[in-house]
Protein backbone atom coordinates (compact mmCIF):
# COMPACT_ATOMS: atom_id res chain seq x y z
CA UNK A 1 0.00 0.00 0.00
CA UNK A 2 0.73 3.49 -0.39
CA UNK A 3 -0.25 5.76 2.30
CA UNK A 4 -0.43 9.75 2.26
CA UNK A 5 -1.49 12.82 4.53
CA UNK A 6 -3.16 15.84 3.38
CA UNK A 7 -4.68 18.85 4.72
CA UNK A 8 -8.44 19.49 4.84
CA UNK A 9 -10.31 21.49 6.17
CA UNK A 10 -10.21 19.62 9.36
CA UNK A 11 -6.80 19.74 9.59
CA UNK A 12 -4.33 16.98 8.33
CA UNK A 13 -5.51 13.60 7.64
CA UNK A 14 -4.03 9.79 6.72
CA UNK A 15 -5.23 8.54 3.24
CA UNK A 16 -4.29 6.06 0.70
CA UNK A 17 -3.22 5.77 -2.99
CA UNK A 18 -5.28 4.14 -5.14
CA UNK A 19 -4.20 4.97 -9.13
CA UNK A 20 -2.42 7.78 -7.79
CA UNK A 21 -5.19 9.78 -6.26
CA UNK A 22 -6.20 9.88 -2.66
CA UNK A 23 -8.46 8.40 -0.51
CA UNK A 24 -9.51 9.43 2.83
CA UNK A 25 -9.34 6.39 5.00
CA UNK A 26 -11.51 7.86 8.07
CA UNK A 27 -14.18 9.23 5.86
CA UNK A 28 -14.39 5.70 4.03
CA UNK A 29 -14.44 3.61 7.23
CA UNK A 30 -14.75 5.43 10.85
CA UNK A 31 -12.76 2.92 12.40
CA UNK A 32 -9.71 4.13 10.83
CA UNK A 33 -8.30 6.87 12.82
CA UNK A 34 -7.88 10.13 10.84
CA UNK A 35 -4.16 10.74 11.76
CA UNK A 36 -1.43 9.16 10.27
CA UNK A 37 0.28 8.96 13.66
CA UNK A 38 -2.82 7.34 15.43
CA UNK A 39 -3.71 4.78 12.08
CA UNK A 40 0.50 3.55 12.70
CA UNK A 41 -0.25 2.99 16.58
CA UNK A 42 -2.74 0.69 16.06
CA UNK A 43 -0.29 -2.02 14.90
CA UNK A 44 -0.10 -4.29 12.02
CA UNK A 45 -3.58 -5.53 12.99
CA UNK A 46 -5.48 -2.40 10.95
CA UNK A 47 -3.94 -2.81 7.32
CA UNK A 48 -6.54 -5.53 6.13
CA UNK A 49 -8.90 -2.49 6.98
CA UNK A 50 -6.76 -0.51 5.44
CA UNK A 51 -6.47 -2.07 2.36
CA UNK A 52 -9.95 -2.44 1.83
CA UNK A 53 -10.79 1.30 2.70
CA UNK A 54 -8.21 1.89 -0.75
CA UNK A 55 -9.80 -0.55 -2.18
CA UNK A 56 -13.60 0.85 -2.06
CA UNK A 57 -13.79 4.23 -1.20
CA UNK A 58 -13.99 7.46 -3.00
CA UNK A 59 -11.04 9.12 -4.27
CA UNK A 60 -10.22 13.01 -3.23
CA UNK A 61 -10.16 15.40 -6.60
CA UNK A 62 -6.22 15.15 -7.60
CA UNK A 63 -4.89 18.74 -7.17
CA UNK A 64 -7.55 19.80 -4.84
CA UNK A 65 -5.64 19.15 -1.44
CA UNK A 66 -2.35 19.92 -0.40
CA UNK A 67 -0.25 17.05 0.52
CA UNK A 68 1.47 17.09 3.73
CA UNK A 69 4.75 14.76 5.00
CA UNK A 70 3.36 11.58 5.28
CA UNK A 71 3.46 11.57 9.03
CA UNK A 72 3.40 15.58 9.21
CA UNK A 73 4.19 15.52 13.37
CA UNK A 74 6.23 13.35 13.89
CA UNK A 75 7.85 13.03 17.15
CA UNK A 76 11.23 12.57 16.60
CA UNK A 77 13.36 12.57 13.68
CA UNK A 78 16.26 10.80 14.22
CA UNK A 79 19.32 10.87 11.50
CA UNK A 80 22.27 8.88 10.87
CA UNK A 81 25.31 10.46 9.54
CA UNK A 82 28.03 8.91 7.34
CA UNK A 83 26.41 5.56 7.20
CA UNK A 84 28.11 5.01 3.12
CA UNK A 85 31.40 4.45 3.81
CA UNK A 86 31.73 6.31 0.29
CA UNK A 87 30.46 9.84 1.67
CA UNK A 88 32.34 9.26 4.94
CA UNK A 89 35.36 8.87 2.86
CA UNK A 90 34.65 12.29 0.39
CA UNK A 91 33.77 14.04 3.77
CA UNK A 92 37.41 13.69 5.01
CA UNK A 93 36.25 10.99 8.03
CA UNK A 94 36.70 6.95 8.74
CA UNK A 95 33.54 4.73 8.13
CA UNK A 96 32.53 4.86 11.92
CA UNK A 97 32.63 1.90 14.05
CA UNK A 98 28.87 2.45 15.63
CA UNK A 99 25.92 4.52 13.70
CA UNK A 100 26.50 8.66 14.36
CA UNK A 101 23.55 9.49 15.56
CA UNK A 102 21.74 12.81 15.46
CA UNK A 103 18.48 14.48 15.31
CA UNK A 104 16.11 16.91 13.81
CA UNK A 105 13.29 19.17 15.25
CA UNK A 106 9.62 18.23 13.67
CA UNK A 107 9.34 21.84 12.86
CA UNK A 108 12.10 21.35 10.11
CA UNK A 109 9.78 18.58 8.62
CA UNK A 110 8.33 19.58 5.07
CA UNK A 111 6.51 17.83 1.94
CA UNK A 112 6.68 16.49 -1.34
CA UNK A 113 6.09 19.98 -3.47
CA UNK A 114 6.63 22.57 -0.48
CA UNK A 115 10.04 24.65 -0.50
CA UNK A 116 13.12 24.38 0.90
CA UNK A 117 13.69 27.53 2.18
CA UNK A 118 17.83 29.13 2.00
CA UNK A 119 17.84 30.56 5.16
CA UNK A 120 19.41 34.28 5.36
CA UNK A 121 21.96 33.10 8.05
CA UNK A 122 23.62 30.31 5.86
CA UNK A 123 25.65 30.57 2.68
CA UNK A 124 26.15 26.69 2.08
CA UNK A 125 22.90 24.38 2.24
CA UNK A 126 23.49 21.20 1.19
CA UNK A 127 21.04 18.03 -0.49
CA UNK A 128 21.21 14.87 0.67
CA UNK A 129 19.51 11.94 -0.84
CA UNK A 130 18.10 9.75 1.60
CA UNK A 131 16.14 6.38 2.78
CA UNK A 132 13.57 7.38 5.16
CA UNK A 133 12.18 4.73 7.34
CA UNK A 134 8.85 5.25 8.84
CA UNK A 135 7.93 3.48 12.69
CA UNK A 136 4.84 1.45 13.18
CA UNK A 137 4.75 0.01 16.72
CA UNK A 138 7.14 1.23 18.67
CA UNK A 139 9.70 -0.10 21.31
CA UNK A 140 12.32 -0.06 23.17
CA UNK A 141 15.30 -2.74 23.09
CA UNK A 142 14.23 -3.75 19.87
CA UNK A 143 16.00 -6.94 18.97
CA UNK A 144 17.73 -6.68 15.28
CA UNK A 145 16.10 -9.59 14.36
CA UNK A 146 12.42 -8.28 14.78
CA UNK A 147 13.29 -4.67 14.12
CA UNK A 148 12.11 -5.06 10.41
CA UNK A 149 8.53 -5.58 12.08
CA UNK A 150 8.38 -2.44 13.48
CA UNK A 151 8.71 -0.78 10.58
CA UNK A 152 5.44 0.95 8.79
CA UNK A 153 6.64 1.97 5.41
CA UNK A 154 9.61 3.75 3.47
CA UNK A 155 10.42 6.47 1.51
CA UNK A 156 12.72 9.30 -0.01
CA UNK A 157 13.99 12.18 2.05
CA UNK A 158 16.41 15.19 1.97
CA UNK A 159 18.31 15.81 4.43
CA UNK A 160 19.04 19.25 3.91
CA UNK A 161 22.14 20.74 5.76
CA UNK A 162 23.52 23.97 6.31
CA UNK A 163 27.41 22.89 6.04
CA UNK A 164 28.35 26.47 7.83
CA UNK A 165 26.82 25.98 10.65
CA UNK A 166 26.69 21.99 10.59
CA UNK A 167 30.93 21.92 9.82
CA UNK A 168 32.53 25.45 11.14
CA UNK A 169 30.58 26.76 14.06
CA UNK A 170 32.11 26.19 17.14
CA UNK A 171 31.68 22.73 18.57
CA UNK A 172 30.17 21.71 15.25
CA UNK A 173 26.98 21.77 15.29
CA UNK A 174 24.96 18.89 13.53
CA UNK A 175 22.00 19.73 15.32
CA UNK A 176 21.55 23.67 13.97
CA UNK A 177 23.13 23.01 10.69
CA UNK A 178 20.74 19.80 10.04
CA UNK A 179 17.46 21.67 11.42
CA UNK A 180 16.55 24.66 9.64
CA UNK A 181 12.65 24.78 9.15
CA UNK A 182 11.38 22.88 5.87
CA UNK A 183 15.19 20.74 6.21
CA UNK A 184 13.75 17.58 6.62
CA UNK A 185 11.64 17.01 3.44
CA UNK A 186 10.38 13.44 3.42
CA UNK A 187 7.32 11.50 0.88
CA UNK A 188 5.58 12.09 -1.15
CA UNK A 189 4.45 8.87 0.21
CA UNK A 190 4.90 5.91 2.47
CA UNK A 191 5.75 2.49 0.63
CA UNK A 192 4.22 -0.52 3.06
CA UNK A 193 7.21 -2.84 3.72
CA UNK A 194 5.35 -5.36 1.19
CA UNK A 195 5.98 -3.29 -1.53
CA UNK A 196 8.73 -1.68 -0.81
CA UNK A 197 10.89 -4.43 -2.34
CA UNK A 198 14.37 -5.23 -1.11
CA UNK A 199 15.04 -2.18 1.04
CA UNK A 200 18.62 -3.46 1.37
CA UNK A 201 19.38 -3.25 -2.25
CA UNK A 202 17.60 -0.08 -3.58
CA UNK A 203 18.73 2.00 -6.25
CA UNK A 204 18.98 6.11 -4.65
CA UNK A 205 19.36 9.32 -6.70
CA UNK A 206 19.87 12.80 -6.62
CA UNK A 207 19.10 15.09 -9.23
CA UNK A 208 19.51 18.71 -8.84
CA UNK A 209 17.94 20.99 -11.54
CA UNK A 210 17.77 17.74 -13.84
CA UNK A 211 21.52 16.98 -13.27
CA UNK A 212 22.41 13.51 -11.35
CA UNK A 213 24.65 14.16 -8.22
CA UNK A 214 24.26 11.32 -6.34
CA UNK A 215 23.93 7.74 -7.48
CA UNK A 216 24.13 4.75 -5.45
CA UNK A 217 22.11 1.99 -4.05
CA UNK A 218 21.06 1.23 -0.47
CA UNK A 219 23.50 -1.88 -0.10
CA UNK A 220 26.33 0.03 0.06
CA UNK A 221 24.85 1.19 3.95
CA UNK A 222 27.36 0.92 6.60
CA UNK A 223 24.55 0.09 9.28
CA UNK A 224 21.44 -1.47 7.94
CA UNK A 225 17.49 0.22 8.86
CA UNK A 226 17.80 -3.53 10.98
CA UNK A 227 20.96 -2.54 13.15
CA UNK A 228 19.84 1.45 13.30
CA UNK A 229 16.49 0.56 14.62
CA UNK A 230 18.17 -1.80 17.32
CA UNK A 231 20.91 0.27 18.19
CA UNK A 232 18.83 3.70 18.51
CA UNK A 233 16.17 2.00 20.43
CA UNK A 234 18.84 0.62 23.04
CA UNK A 235 19.01 4.60 23.95
CA UNK A 236 15.22 5.77 23.60
CA UNK A 237 11.92 4.51 22.68
CA UNK A 238 10.91 4.74 19.40
CA UNK A 239 7.01 5.94 18.90
CA UNK A 240 4.72 5.21 16.33
CA UNK A 241 4.82 8.02 13.35
CA UNK A 242 8.62 8.44 14.36
CA UNK A 243 10.77 8.75 11.41
CA UNK A 244 14.63 7.41 10.87
CA UNK A 245 16.63 9.64 8.03
CA UNK A 246 19.02 6.65 7.42
CA UNK A 247 22.33 8.62 5.90
CA UNK A 248 23.64 9.64 2.27
CA UNK A 249 25.56 8.12 -0.41
CA UNK A 250 28.41 10.00 -1.87
CA UNK A 251 27.90 13.45 -4.34
CA UNK A 252 27.46 15.92 -2.01
CA UNK A 253 27.62 19.69 -2.85
CA UNK A 254 30.12 20.57 -0.08
CA UNK A 255 32.10 17.61 -1.34
CA UNK A 256 32.58 18.69 -4.98
CA UNK A 257 35.56 20.89 -6.56
CA UNK A 258 34.45 23.29 -6.94
CA UNK A 259 31.29 23.05 -3.89
CA UNK A 260 27.24 23.24 -5.25
CA UNK A 261 25.26 24.80 -3.15
CA UNK A 262 21.19 25.31 -3.33
CA UNK A 263 19.96 28.68 -4.38
CA UNK A 264 16.57 30.21 -5.24
CA UNK A 265 15.19 28.61 -8.47
CA UNK A 266 16.60 24.92 -7.77
CA UNK A 267 14.85 21.98 -7.99
CA UNK A 268 15.80 18.59 -5.63
CA UNK A 269 14.63 15.44 -6.62
CA UNK A 270 15.06 12.50 -4.99
CA UNK A 271 14.50 9.06 -6.67
CA UNK A 272 14.68 5.57 -5.02
CA UNK A 273 13.55 2.49 -6.47
CA UNK A 274 10.14 1.17 -5.83
CA UNK A 275 9.24 4.53 -3.49
CA UNK A 276 8.87 7.14 -6.07
CA UNK A 277 9.94 10.94 -6.28
CA UNK A 278 10.62 13.38 -3.86
CA UNK A 279 10.53 16.86 -4.93
CA UNK A 280 10.97 20.42 -3.77
CA UNK A 281 12.00 23.60 -5.56
CA UNK A 282 14.07 25.86 -3.53
CA UNK A 283 13.89 29.49 -2.49
CA UNK A 284 16.03 32.31 -0.63
CA UNK A 285 14.40 33.67 2.48
MN1 LIG B 1 22.40 12.83 6.22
Amino acid sequence: MKLASYQSSFGPRAAGLRDGALVDLNRTDPAIPASMKELLAQGPEIWPRVAQAIAAGQTVAAGSVELLAPVPDPRKVICVGLNYADHAQESGQEPPPEPVIFCKFPTAVSAHGRPIVVPRNSTSVDYEAELVVVIGRGGRHIPREAALSHVAGYCPGNDVSARDWQLHKPGKQWLLGKTFDTFAPFGPYLVTPDEAGDVGSLAIRLRLNGQTMQDSRTSQLIFPVAELIAYVSGVFTLEPGDVLFTGTPPGVGAARKPPVFLKGGDVCEVEIENLGVLRNPVVAE
